[in-house]
């Protein structure tokens, strides 16, 4: 028999959701058409009208560690029929940044993403870090003659030491975050967990390996019904950014290990890589935005924290590609600054990762890795396949 659970309401939580969105949470009166019309939402303990009633409750810590937060991708089905307008797609969006600060680390840098005030510290460090090194290294001019971008930022140090400190930073931030997630998401949620036994091998396999190919399918995404535009966005970021990962891959691999330097010729394969990439990265983007504009409140009320990561993720795209252009057009004034503006861009979506919007990759992946595990379904109807061998554990 389960064990009963103390409640612990934190009084003051309701107006800290409301000032990270979740304005109407208050006029929800628990009638649950939103997980009914909700398809990612499983049949077993099935989202977001639990989640309704415990921010009303005020149930702070249990909120906070539930994986249901992650697994909703903000479609906003649920929002465009609830019949009280308490837009339950905002209040799990406003959870998800309660999330995002809960498990920052260092907290300083999940407000410094929040806040718009601090909008020029945000890019005031990249910028500086970058005009420092340029400087030691004397290349603060443009340079003359055919365009080459390591004359204007050197290869090394500039690139060489920035990028890998920066993504290291990136990925021990992650890290942390991740790990606190995963600790409070089994400290809360033994209730819906049905371990089974899997070797480490078969563990990162069927729980990770699986969330992946879920992911890069956009397995659940699809089953969203009034938002299905913001599906074909999201897919195509999704893939612009996986393409331009390859393509770095292979420049660096081309750099370091063949001693190939850039520019390479556009009949080189990688360059077509870079530039699908950079290519799907904008469109998807744009309609990202263009969802959000057209639509207004329909597709959900962004915030300053999705709106930042958004154009952030245009300008990524766009600079890129015009850092190409403008070399092959030999426009040097205008694609040396190009550059430095796509670096600067590039730098935010390292150093920023865990802490912004970016962050939802590593969160909404956790969150499903950790519903496998439970033995949790990630749809309606969608049943979790049996394991092979061995047994559950209730
Ligand atoms: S959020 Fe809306 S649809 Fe969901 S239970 Fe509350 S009133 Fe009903
Ligand atoms: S926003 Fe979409 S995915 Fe999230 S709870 Fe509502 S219907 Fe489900």
């Amino acid at each position: 028999m389960s064990q009963p659970r103390l409640l612990d309401p934190d009084l003051d939580f309701i107006r800290e959701m409301k000032s990270h969105g979740a304005v109407d949470v208050k006029k929800c009166f628990q009638c649950a058409t939103c997980s009914v019309v909700c398809n990612v939402s499983p049949d077993d303990r099935p989202f977001p009208r639990k989640e309704m009633l415990w921010s009303q409750w005020g149930l702070k810590e249990r909120l906070l560690a539930d994986p249901d937060v992650w697994l909703c991708h903000q479609c906003h089905d649920c929002t465009n029929y609830c019949p009280r307008g308490a837009r339950p797609g905002d209040v799990l969006a406003a959870l998800q940044r309660m999330s995002v600060m809960r498990y920052a680390t260092p907290k300083v840098w999940a407000r410094m993403v929040r806040e718009p005030r601090f909008l020029p510290i945000v890019f005031g460090i990249p910028v500086v870090i970058l005009l420092v090194f340029m400087a030691a290294c004397g290349t603060l001019r443009i340079p003359e003659g055919e365009i080459v971008y390591r004359k204007f930022i050197p290869q090394w140090p500039v690139v060489d030491v920035i990028f890998p400190i920066t993504a290291i930073w990136a990925v021990a931030c992650s890290a942390a975050g991740i790990r606190k997630m995963w600790l409070e998401l089994k400290a809360m949620g033994p209730e819906i967990r049905k371990e089974y036994r899997y070797s480490p091998l078969e563990w990162v396999t069927v729980y990770v390996g699986g969330t992946i190919v879920d992911i890069l399918k956009h397995q659940f995404f699809k089953l969203c019904d009034a938002n299905r535009f913001r599906f074909v966005a999201h897919f195509n970021i999704l893939w612009g950014f996986i393409l331009l990962a390859i393509t770095t891959a292979c420049v660096a691999a081309g750099v370091y290990l063949f001693g190939k330097q850039t520019p390479y010729p556009l009949s080189n394969p990688i360059k077509w890589i870079g530039n699908l990439g950079a290519v799907i990265l904008i469109v998807g983007s744009v309609l990202a935005i263009k969802n959000r504009l057209s639509k207004g409140e329909k597709a959900g009320r962004a915030t300053y924290f999705e709106w930042l990561f958004l154009w952030v993720v245009l300008a990524t795209g766009v600079t890129g590609l015009l850092t190409e252009l403008l070399r092959l057009a030999n426009s040097p004034t205008i694609a040396y600054p190009m550059y430095f503006v796509h670096l600067v861009c590039v730098w935010f979506l390292f150093a920023y990762l865990p802490f912004s919007k970016f962050s939802h990759m590593l969160y909404r992946t956790t969150a499903m890795v950790y519903a496998r595990w439970a033995g949790r379904a990630l749809g309606k109807g969608v049943e979790i396949a049996p394991p092979a061998m061995g047994t559950w554990e209730h």
